[in-house]
């Protein structure tokens, strides 16, 4: 199994925001929490909208159809990784072929999903 070196350590490497693991910081001053300046806008909108519909930090009003919209890619990236990985792990060896198009497959299911970003509604 091959490691990524990109794999957080700890949530704190990441973007607030958008969850992308953060460039290490040099030199003094505060950590920065966000990979940029429109993540940064992006969590500021959604902590005014927490605000003025009382709501906690922690929870954000997205829109039915967006979410929904992540969740048809999310099923259909599950569904390339259930085929890829009866591919693999059957007796008959799967052949260069096969394997090519799995990893097609699978990374044209994958990268809607990378794709994906949820924003907070306007009211
Ligand atoms: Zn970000």
């Amino acid at each position: 199994m091959m490691k990524s070196d990109k794999r957080p350590d700890k949530a704190s490497d990441r973007c607030r925001w958008c969850r992308r693991v953060l460039a290490a910081k040099t030199g003094p001053g505060r950590p920065r929490e966000f990979c940029s300046q429109a993540c940064r806008q992006w969590d500021w909108v959604a902590s005014q909208r927490s605000k003025e519909l009382a709501l906690t930090e922690n929870e954000l009003v997205v829109a039915r159809d967006e979410l929904d919209d992540l969740k048809d890619k999310i099923y259909v990236l599950s569904c390339a990784i259930e085929d890829v990985r009866s591919d693999v792990s059957t007796k008959s060896r799967a052949t260069r072929e096969t394997l090519q198009e799995d990893l097609k497959w699978l990374i044209e299911s994958a990268e809607p999903v990378i794709a994906s970003d949820l924003r907070p509604q306007a009211l």
